[in-house]
């Protein structure tokens, strides 16, 4: 049956750690390495400028901080100058710096490296990963995207794969996901909350799944809270304990505290499966005697991350209110993300929704999961229910879900108003074309400008680019007719066209930004990658998780 089909991997290009999966005999599973099941996002340089990725590259934190990127999915298909850029350049220990067109490169080990090649990096890790577990050449992939990803940073992760020798058959939502992979689609008329509580970002999205139409009702986030905020909490408790026990406090050694963050992360790991955590690190600080002896109560912990939590609250009740539902009205709430794991946050779960959240399938790799079944449906195999059984039932070419555009798409007319040509929440793909006339006498061309958003008043929404019809046919205002069509691809892609149905003259662009770059500048890009694997530079290194805890 499916076996005999290429293979489709799914993937979550998370910010803090990445996973694949893959569905084979009706079944979907997560691609493992050994025990490696989780690629930490992370990338580093090795003293001789080598490339290393995922738990080898994460453990370089601790012994070289500022060869070592992480967190790069904040920065991939963003301008250098936007406040989430000049934020994470004051929050990183790696040097972001600006690239041609305002694109975002980061130094590692003495070269500059656009963020689309770190992606490229951990993708192609996962590839290689996925092509060890299955024993064949991967190269067809679903990848999921946060919902509130713009056209740019689609584009941008889409280069990513494709410079990692991927071909996106699907760029899909994580909430869609997630709650693919629970196997909500045959239902009518469920309203499904996503909580995605990671390593470094929070967010929460509303969906309305209408036999296979998956509609985003709302979606809010955090761009800065996460687990990282609750491992600062504990890293901060060792640091103070150190200090009572050898007092010398390390905070002003930062390569002493993060090797205490390393261990500080592991303590609250086991926190959510015992009540009672230890730990022992030899040697915090190079040059001065002494360990580290610490254990941590879940309870005496609580008070001290409680707030953290809580800020999860509101961003709840925002995307309820955005929804215009309340909390009783939602059916199902799936968790994703690993914080999700430790008890106080399900707590705090059930208390803003009044119901319990599902937990069957593991919060870490439940997108990837929903990517990989969303992979097979497209290529016509059995498609898993619950990410277990078979259904036959939902195997049909029905079961490739429908998305649909998350804000309406229009174009300028007279007085700064909006046309909208596609209005939002419309299932994709879709087409829709509307007919324009000339202003003034003898117009010789048309100038189309492009917008996303609700508002209006064209400068109020996002500017996504513009295409100019030239060569229009002599003649009084408005007697000449221009149709604009605009079409979305199944990856949420706009392509533009416009027409002078008397002359036939036509012209069509793509409103895709790649993540900043030139197409030069990906061909580049490709160009190293493949001078790399030509070089018999080999795959890239395994990360050896046997060996952290
Ligand atoms: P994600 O962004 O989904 O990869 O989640 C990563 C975050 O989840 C990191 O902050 C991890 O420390 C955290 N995490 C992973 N497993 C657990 C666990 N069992 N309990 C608490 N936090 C966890």
């Amino acid at each position: 049956m499916d076996d005999a089909l290429e293979p489709v991997i799914g993937i979550d290009l998370g910010t803090t750690n990445s996973a694949c999966a893959v569905v084979r005999n009706g079944r979907a599973s997560v691609v493992r390495r050994g025990e490696d099941r989780i690629v930490p996002s992370v990338v580093a340089a090795l003293p001789d400028g080598s490339i290393i990725v995922g738990n080898r590259a994460k453990r370089r934190r601790a012994v070289d901080p500022t060869q070592v990127v992480f967190s790069d999915k904040r920065l991939i298909g963003r301008r250098f100058s936007s406040n989430e850029v000049q934020r994470m350049c004051a929050y990183v220990p790696y040097d972001i710096r600006q690239g041609n067109n305002e694109a975002v490169v980061v130094e590692l080990g003495a070269r500059l490296y656009s963020v689309v090649e770190i992606s490229a990096y951990i993708l192609t890790y996962l590839r290689e990963m996925a092509e060890e577990a299955l024993g064949q050449p991967v190269r067809k992939a679903v990848v999921a995207v946060p919902a509130n990803f713009t056209d740019g940073q689609r584009s941008a992760t889409r280069v990513a794969a494709r410079l990692a020798g991927l071909d996106v058959i699907r760029v899909i939502n994580e909430p869609t996901a997630a709650a693919l992979a629970y196997g909500y689609i045959e239902d009518t008329d469920r309203r499904i909350a996503v909580y995605d509580f990671g390593g470094g970002t929070f967010d929460v999205t509303i969906l309305q799944i209408t036999r296979n139409v998956f509609e985003v009702l709302a979606t809010s986030g955090e761009m800065f809270l996460g687990g990282d905020d609750i491992d600062a909490v504990i890293l901060q408790m060792m640091a103070e304990t150190y200090a009572q026990q050898h007092g010398v406090h390390p905070g002003s050694n930062p390569v002493a505290m993060e090797r205490l963050r390393a261990v500080a992360e592991q303590v609250k790991i086991q926190l959510s499966e015992t009540p009672k955590a230890s730990a022992r690190v030899e040697e915090v600080m190079p040059g001065h005697p002494g360990n580290l002896e610490f254990t941590l109560d879940q309870e005496f912990l609580r008070p001290h991350i409680a707030p953290i939590i809580q800020r999860t609250v509101p961003v709840c009740q925002d995307a309820l209110r955005s929804a215009g539902l309340s909390p009783h009205q939602i059916d199902e709430i799936v968790l994703v993300g690993g914080t999700t794991r430790m008890p106080l946050v399900r707590e705090i779960v059930r208390e803003v929704f009044g119901k319990e959240p599902q937990t069957s399938i593991n919060p870490m790799s439940v997108v990837a999961v929903g990517a990989a079944i969303q992979g097979a449906a497209l290529m016509g195999s059995l498609v898993p229910i619950s990410g277990g059984g078979v259904s036959q039932a939902s195997m049909s070419s029905s079961a490739v879900l429908l998305d649909v555009t998350p804000r309406s798409l229009g174009v300028r007319t007279v007085g700064g108003f909006v046309d909208m040509i596609i209005e939002r929440n419309s299932p994709i793909p879709v087409e829709q074309t509307r007919l324009f006339t000339t202003t003034t006498d003898n117009q010789r061309f048309v100038r189309i400008q492009v917008c996303q958003g609700e508002n209006e008043q064209f400068d109020a929404n996002f500017r996504l680019g513009e295409l100019t019809l030239s060569g229009l046919r002599e003649a009084p205002r408005g007697e000449v007719s221009i149709a604009v069509t605009f079409e979305i691809n199944a990856d949420g892609l706009l392509e533009v066209r416009a027409r002078d149905h008397a002359t036939g003259v036509s012209q069509s662009t793509k409103m895709r930004v790649l993540g900043g770059l030139t197409d030069e500048e990906v061909a580049e890009m490709a160009d190293r990658l493949r001078r790399r694997e030509a070089s018999g530079a080999g795959p890239l290194p395994a990360g050896d998780v046997a060996a952290r805890r």
